[in-house]
């Protein structure tokens, strides 16, 4: 015997529809479940078997708990806003709205020949204006609580598809979906502050039965760095230039130990210093070479410049120390300086031997002279603060800026 399935899907699906038995009603004596999937972006092409890879399993598992009894929701959308959309109608030469629209008929009539178990009264389409009124009020929200905040941050721009992208979509520093090298790009943009709540994600992240690698995700895109955040006076010879360079570092207690500061190649600043910079064309002959890297390539290599003709000030010991602009700070960490311990952290080790600049050690942890000690411990040569370890010293540099108004913990 032979399985019609044209003919007997055909049949089902359409007494499904007729006696609407996916409809979700509003029963509250049931046990409620809620199935969300990432709702697929309607595209020009339709469906691919990734979609379906997903759909199915939510589905199977939305149908497991219907026949335990639940009151399953299970709904289904189309998160269609975006570049995609854009560029598919520049593509085209038609307005988007109306793409859109074709691409979500042609979607929704591929799902339903699967025969999933969604309501469609409960359709969500996220450029329908009933549905974005609340995207935007939720915004709003965040913004009156002073949660978000716009900052000109380097993404990852794909050129051939203009568009931004996550480091996750990247495949060896190139585009996921065409395979372009991937651009690093300033772009204005709104910053929502998760890190406030950083200490809670990360806590929670103990209830979930994810696998490893999704929980380690989730912990980078939380993006807790521990750290204090504080400014350095500019000078000129002995005068001090109203641009103030901005530090953030996870080692205040090595601060004494600073003997050079980095900027990165894309931090504004040294534009603003420009007038002031006596070997400019060099810096932006530099800058435009780093421009062209990858962010793996650039942490990799050392090269950097010295920036000639303004120094910066450590505000606990009064010395002046030279600024570089180096490939190996990356803009979109923290404040996009740094400053240079050699004596306690590695890659400023490299740095410094590479250029010849002084090492100066801070903590003592039973290292040879003139050798590279990451570890905590005691603090030496670090004037009031010496004798302490590194975890009291933190608290105390911390507050020390605060108190003077020139830092603090981030
Ligand atoms: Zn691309």
């Amino acid at each position: 015997m032979k399985y019609a399935f044209q003919k007997i899907e055909r049949k089902w699906q359409r007494i499904w529809t007729e006696k609407k038995i996916y409809k979700v009603k509003d029963i509250f004596k049931r046990p409620k479940f809620y199935c969300l999937d990432m709702f697929p972006y309607p595209s020009g092409a339709g469906l691919h078997v990734g979609h379906l890879r997903g759909y199915i399993a939510t589905d199977v598992i939305s149908r497991m708990k219907m026949m335990q009894g639940f009151n399953v929701l299970h709904p289904m959308g189309w998160d269609a806003f975006g570049l995609p959309a854009e560029n598919y109608a520049l593509q085209h030469k038609i307005h988007p709205e109306i793409a859109v629209r074709r691409n979500i008929k042609n979607f929704k009539k591929q799902l339903s020949k699967i025969g999933f178990t969604y309501d469609w009264e409960r359709e969500i389409n996220t450029t329908d204006p009933n549905y974005y009124k609340w995207t935007q009020w939720i915004f709003l929200q965040l913004f009156k609580a002073g949660l978000v905040y716009e900052s000109f941050e380097p993404i990852n721009w794909c050129p051939s598809c203009k568009t931004g992208l996550a480091n996750e979509d990247l495949e060896k520093g190139r585009c996921e979906r065409c395979g372009s090298r991937v651009e690093k790009r300033p772009l204005r943009q709104w910053v929502i502050k998760i890190t406030k709540y950083a200490d809670r994600l990360l806590k929670d992240l103990k209830y979930l039965s994810w696998p490893e690698h999704i929980i380690k995700m989730q912990k980078d895109w939380i993006g807790k760095s521990e750290g204090v955040e504080f400014e350095m006076k500019v000078f000129k010879g002995n005068e001090e230039l109203k641009e103030k360079i901005r530090v953030f570092t996870t080692r205040i207690d090595t601060v004494f130990g600073m003997t050079y500061v980095v900027l990165a190649p894309e931090n504004k600043i040294i534009e603003n210093l420009k007038l002031q910079i006596k070997n400019w064309k060099e810096i932006e002959k530099y800058r435009k070479e780093v421009e062209a890297k990858l962010a793996e390539e650039r942490e990799k290599e050392k090269t950097g410049i010295k920036v000639e003709g303004i120094l910066a000030e450590n505000p606990f010991n009064k010395e002046k120390v030279p600024i570089f602009v180096s490939e190996y700070v990356l803009a979109d960490y923290a404040t996009g300086s740094i400053m240079g311990v050699p004596a306690h952290d590695k890659r400023d080790f490299e740095f410094a031997k590479k250029f010849n600049l002084p090492i100066k050690k801070v903590i003592e942890g039973g290292q040879k002279e003139r050798e590279c000690y990451e570890g905590e411990g005691i603090l030496v040569n670090s004037g009031e603060f010496s004798g302490l370890n590194s975890t009291q010293a933190k608290e105390k540099m911390a507050q020390w800026l605060k108190e003077r108004k020139i830092g603090g913990k981030k």
